[in-house]
């Protein structure tokens, strides 16, 4: 049995790395690919790039049991709403949601699909958001950095894995509010501090630093291609597919929750 699979932004850098990783495996077929440009462009096994607006139309003709979406925000909820509508299981990764648009996609896939949606597929990551948890209970009082660094190119900041970082570490502190960035006068409060840099081609790092008296401890993952995250994407793109309906976390599809 092959798992249908189409990918929306697929002449992005994430769309191509995952219909590049699809292709591995012989229980994965591409169905389709959707993005707003190259509609036509061939994609490989005869399957051509449609235009975007197309996206109901083609999910329907191709039999797409999965549509993984890494495209932005806007195009998301969007297509998670068709999706869903036909009944087609969803894998997600776009980051910059906001609250708003997590809460309307959660309304769309609601006893329709299931849906993994993470803003980080990395097996790594997903053990970083652990250890932070760990480290924050056991260092009670300590001052908390949260530092992240991406590509030129990236358009949301701070970026979706930092600010699950900074939820993670909310929670295990007793609800501490986040920073973000400092200038001027004034001494760090009882916060969490959240930094972005933004510089070349940098892949992704986040660090998570923890200051008491005399000491500190850094928790760090650095992604050195994006294949980390693609490789998660189309593993949750295989599990998904034999679960209930519901919204799930990557951390469901590593069996860590
Ligand atoms: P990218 O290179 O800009 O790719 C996004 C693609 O989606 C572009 O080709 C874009 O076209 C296209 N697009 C826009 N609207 C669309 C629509 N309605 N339907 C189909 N395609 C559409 O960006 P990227 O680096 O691949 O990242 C994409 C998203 O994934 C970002 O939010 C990023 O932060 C996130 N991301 C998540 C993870 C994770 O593990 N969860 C890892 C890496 C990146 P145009 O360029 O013409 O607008």
């Amino acid at each position: 049995m092959t798992v249908k699979i189409a990918v929306a932004g697929a002449k992005g850098r994430m769309g191509q790395l995952i219909i590049d990783e699809v292709k591995r495996f012989e229980d994965l077929e591409l169905v389709a690919g959707f993005d707003v440009r190259g509609a036509g462009d061939p994609l490989g096994g005869g399957v051509l790039v449609s235009d975007a607006s197309k996206l109901a139309e083609v999910l329907k003709r191709s039999g797409a049991e999965v549509l993984i979406d890494f495209t932005t925000p806007v195009a998301t909820v969007e297509n998670v709403r068709v999706a869903a509508d036909l009944g087609v299981n969803l894998v997600v990764g776009t980051t910059g949601l906001t609250e708003d648009q997590k809460t309307e996609i959660g309304r769309s896939v609601d006893g329709k699909v299931a849906a993994v949606i993470s803003p980080n597929f990395s097996v790594g990551v997903n053990l970083f958001w652990k250890l932070i948890e760990v480290a924050a209970r056991s260092l009670e009082g300590y001052d908390i950095e949260v530092i992240e660094a991406h590509h030129r190119n990236k358009m949301d900041a701070p970026s979706g894995t930092a600010m699950e970082a900074v939820r993670v570490l909310a929670e295990a502190t007793g609800k501490r509010e986040a920073v973000h960035g400092r200038e001027g006068q004034g001494l760090r409060g009882d916060e969490i501090g959240v930094h972005a840099v933004r510089a070349g081609d940098i892949v992704g790092d986040h660090t998570v630093l923890f200051a008491g008296p005399g000491e500190r401890l850094e928790i760090k993952h650095q992604a050195h291609s994006r294949q980390a995250f693609a490789s998660g994407a189309v593993r949750a793109a295989r599990w998904v597919t034999a679960v209930p309906s519901g919204v799930y976390a990557m951390a469901n599809v590593l069996g860590q929750k």
